[in-house]
């Protein structure tokens, strides 16, 4: 070629991609798409061509997108950056400035922070119910009430989400329903399939799995999903690609982690139940038929030291985040929940001795043994 050595660095000569058969999805680690002419660049706008811009779309966010659809049985998804984003462009997608949003008290810590405040200066009012009794939800429904938020498997306290109660009293009341799947994944539950208008996970957690990736998947109707998409366009909360193909990734072993994982965790909540200096265990029952999930909490207020227990956990370690392949611990007083008014933490039971624990795919006798010797040696 007849081009000077600048410009030969830049327009280095590449591969066509048709040719190329790999195994795996490549990563599209690119801003934009070229086109290579202007019938071309129409052929975009015409819906004849996928890709244009990567805040507008890209293949590999996309792949992450349906992915999660399939495996939670609905028509179509979107990736986003966060798990919060998702939340913000899913709640977008169905409420406007004046409209009301029912949430459960019983939620994230982060979700509680969008919610609570950052909502608000959109003019989206949201308040919080105890959902833990479905029949006393309908009294705090509002003229201007839009949607009904909660989450499938609830943190810190594992609370399982009676979902069909909901979704028919949505149904009743014309109401969205919105549920964050994140701890349950459709590994163990699917709550479209019980006519759940929006599922929403933050992909940084089991989705993804090898905490190395911040992403968010919304799932949903076809129309409910385009709305949200919009969102995630104009606002900017698109995925990069790279995080895209590693949730992508991830996905793959979801399976055989989460069966390791809530094996191990229904092992760990057997045994500290039986151990006399944890006054309680969370751990649910019945979540389906192929477990309960892999976050078990414990308290264990009055009978430890709970400074000395984190210090005596030997190789497990205190992580702010959950579902790695590490068993890890958090403490949601000092974390998750730090920011939830004092009276919300004790009604919720974010106790002083109150310890999440997600559960990884290590040796299940080892992960035992490592809380039973922290117990003892803080015994007080
Ligand atoms: C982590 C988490 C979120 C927030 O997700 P990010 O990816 O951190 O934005 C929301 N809901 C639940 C249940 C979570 O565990």
């Amino acid at each position: 070629m007849g081009q000077n050595f600048d410009t030969k660095a830049v327009h280095l000569s590449r591969k066509n991609n048709q040719s190329i058969d790999s195994k795996v999805t490549p990563i599209y680690q690119t801003s934009a798409f070229k086109f290579s002419d202007l019938e071309d660049l129409e052929n975009f706008y015409q819906g004849k061509k996928d890709y244009l811009y990567t805040r507008v779309g890209n293949p590999n966010t996309d792949e992450l997108g349906s992915a999660v659809a399939q495996l939670e049985g609905a028509p179509k998804g979107v990736a986003t950056s966060s798990g919060l984003s998702a939340i913000l462009v899913g709640v977008l997608a169905v409420a406007k400035a004046g409209d009301h949003v029912l949430a459960s008290t019983d939620i994230y810590g982060g979700t509680y922070q969008l919610l609570a405040n950052e909502l608000q200066d959109f003019n989206i009012e949201v308040s919080f119910v105890d959902f833990s009794n479905p029949g006393e939800i309908e009294k705090h429904l509002k003229s201007n009430t839009k949607l009904i938020y909660s989450e499938s498997i609830t943190n810190p306290l594992l609370r399982i989400e009676d979902m069909k109660a909901i979704v028919q009293l949505a149904k009743k009341n014309n109401l969205y329903t919105m549920i964050d799947n994140t701890f349950a994944t459709p590994y163990l539950c699917q709550p479209y399939l019980d006519e759940v208008d929006l599922v929403v996970h933050s992909a940084t957690k089991y989705l993804a799995g090898h905490s190395d990736v911040t992403a968010g998947v919304l799932v949903g109707h076809e129309e409910l999903i385009d709305k949200a998409k919009a969102k995630v366009v104009n606002i900017g909360t698109n995925l990069s690609p790279f995080d895209a193909w590693l949730a992508c990734r991830g996905i793959k072993t979801l399976s055989v982690r989460m069966e390791r994982q809530v094996n191990n965790a229904q092992a760990v909540a057997d045994a500290l139940r039986k151990n006399d200096n944890v006054s309680k265990v969370y751990y649910p029952s019945s979540v389906s038929d192929k477990g309960n999930g892999a976050i078990v909490s414990i308290d264990i207020t009055g009978s430890c030291n709970v400074e000395k227990f984190f210090q005596s956990l030997s190789w497990i370690n205190i992580i702010p985040t959950l579902a790695g392949l590490e068993t890890t611990v958090s403490y949601p007083l000092a974390t998750s929940h730090r920011a939830l008014p004092k009276e919300a933490q004790i009604e919720l039971g974010i106790t002083e001795g109150l310890i999440r624990v997600s559960v990884g795919i290590e040796d299940t006798e080892d992960i035992i043994k490592a809380f039973e010797e922290a117990i003892e040696k803080s015994k007080l």
